[in-house]
């Protein structure tokens, strides 16, 4: 164990790696879905020095068993409901592998010309299956790129976006702080971040209104706002549309808002994280609308909901010059022949980081694995899933159904009658961390703009684990707990 691993010795465990992973994933439902450890109770267990002596790989296997697992949270348990899914999947997990075995480098095409056209490949590829635009693809003026996060495309987006809006200046001389970006409060926290990073300052993020009762954007009330700052000499850099928001996967009216845009000649980004990967199904195609008329830049998460394991965004661009003029620099130590014939893409100048890893791998073996069909069916099952826990919620007097449901995520709240909005947002929250203490579910929550804000339980239905008798289970264990809250805090029990 002094030296370098061989390739028997690999192999020997690799195999066994590959076994654990495989009766971990055989398994996962004996695992509470919530890790239950305290702060810090997974670090006093691991020692406080690193080793001088080299160790025997099965003692670091032996030590994710002991140590590690108990402090793990079962994002692939098939009742984890929180936040979104972060989908695994064998072909996603198998082809993260051959990218670490390789170890490549792709910032740009010569560190490897397969990592970079593979890449070129699957986006185009995941364009089509999307239904998204010709322009999106690399043939055309734009093209679609691997980010780590969907955090990452938006940051990316909003320099792209800087570039067109102060020609040459945002690069080259900073920005003076006239610029501003347009979200609502729906938007992602990522856009925010996004303005701080570039320098623009979360003083110049504009709030637009949301409609109150689908916390979709209000076009009209973008109009106002592009107009006024304009009139007062500030300069509108970008719009954020999102097509399903975190909070309740809220549509916003892109053709509309798109029109808004041009009209204004701001840059358009569509951020389509968690739901973008549903348009591999026709029946909900309808969520690319507008996107081919109006949107510089469209991001969506395969690491999501598309069974690909994080980390893969894809970002795609309607005009990659922008992009690219702001974020290409070429120093001495990266120039080749190939990145000065202009023949191929380095997306180094893609990114914020110069390396990058080998994420097209994953997605490939992915699409290649499921094909369209069993891409759809994936979606498929999770919105038929949803669907019928809506139904089951929205029969239940109860229990109170937001609307629009959609996609896979159903929120709702328990209803508590004669207590107090506040104590009643306080019984929810009490239902949740019973529900979440029990090991067998794991759900989230949110706050929405009802008046003022109201807490939501969130119910997030798209592991590929997850079948319907885990959803019913799930059900079942939130009537249950609901009354058990209820009769702890004196409300009578309405439920069916
Ligand atoms: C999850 C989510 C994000 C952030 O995704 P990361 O890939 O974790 O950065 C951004 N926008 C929306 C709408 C999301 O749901």
């Amino acid at each position: 164990m002094t030296g370098h691993m061989t390739p028997e010795e690999f192999r020997a465990h690799g195999h066994r790696a590959v076994d654990w992973i495989a009766d971990y994933l055989a398994g996962i439902e004996s695992h509470p879905v919530r890790s239950r450890v305290r702060p810090g109770e997974v670090r006093s267990a691991l020692p406080e020095h690193p080793p001088e002596r080299g160790e025997p790989f099965d003692a670091v296997l032996a030590d994710l068993d002991r140590v590690l697992l108990p402090g793990v949270t079962h994002w692939q348990h098939p009742s984890f409901f929180a936040y979104f899914p972060a989908n695994a999947s064998g072909p996603g997990i198998l082809g993260d592998l051959l990218s670490a075995g390789l170890g490549v480098q792709g910032m740009v095409w010569a560190t490897s010309p397969a990592c970079t056209e593979l890449e070129t490949v699957v986006v185009d590829w995941l364009a089509e299956l999307l239904g998204l635009p010709k322009a999106f693809r690399t043939d055309a003026a734009g093209g679609g790129v691997i980010q780590d996060s969907a955090s990452s495309a938006s940051l990316v987006a909003l320099i792209a976006a800087l570039r067109r809006a102060g020609g040459g200046v945002v690069a080259d001389r900073g920005i003076a702080g006239h610029y501003r970006l347009y979200v609502s409060s729906q938007t992602h926290s990522s856009l925010e971040k996004a303005a701080r990073v570039t320098g623009i300052g979360a003083a110049n993020v504009r709030l637009v209104d949301v409609d109150p009762d689908t916390l979709a954007m209000d076009s009209a009330h973008l109009r106002r706002l592009l107009a006024e700052d304009r009139a007062a000499g500030a300069v509108p850099a970008m719009v954020c549309a999102t097509v399903g928001t975190t909070s309740t996967a809220a549509v916003d009216p892109v053709p509309e808002i798109g029109a808004v845009c041009r009209e204004h000649g701001v840059w358009l980004h569509v951020d389509a994280a968690y739901a973008g990967v549903a348009a591999v199904c026709p029946e909900l195609r309808w969520i690319d609308d507008g996107v081919a008329e109006y949107a510089d830049s469209y991001a969506t998460n395969p690491h999501k909901w598309l069974l690909t394991n994080f980390d893969c965004t894809v970002l795609w661009l309607a005009d990659r010059a922008p992009m690219i003029d702001a974020l290409s620099i070429l120093p001495e130590y990266l120039r080749n022949p190939a990145t000065t014939s202009g023949e191929v893409i380095d997306y180094r100048d893609w990114q914020v980081p110069l390396g990058r890893r080998f994420r097209a791998l994953k997605l490939w073996a992915v699409l290649r694995w499921y094909g369209a069909e069993g891409l759809r069916a994936h979606i498929r099952t999770g919105v038929a899933l949803a669907a019928e826990l809506a139904e089951l919620v929205a029969a239940d007097p109860a229990f109170e159904l937001w609307r629009p449901q959609r996609f896979g995520l159903v929120c709702f709240r328990p209803l508590w009658p004669g207590l107090p909005d506040a104590e009643a947002d306080a019984a929810t929250m009490a239902l949740l961390e019973w529900l979440n203490d029990s090991g067998d579910l794991y759900l989230s929550h949110t706050k929405v703009p009802v008046g003022h804000e109201r807490v939501l339980l969130r119910m997030a239905i798209g592991a590929p684990a997850t079948e319907r008798r885990h959803v019913l289970a799930a059900w079942e264990r939130i009537r249950a707990g609901y009354a058990l809250t209820a009769r702890e805090r004196g409300v009578p029990v309405r439920s069916r």
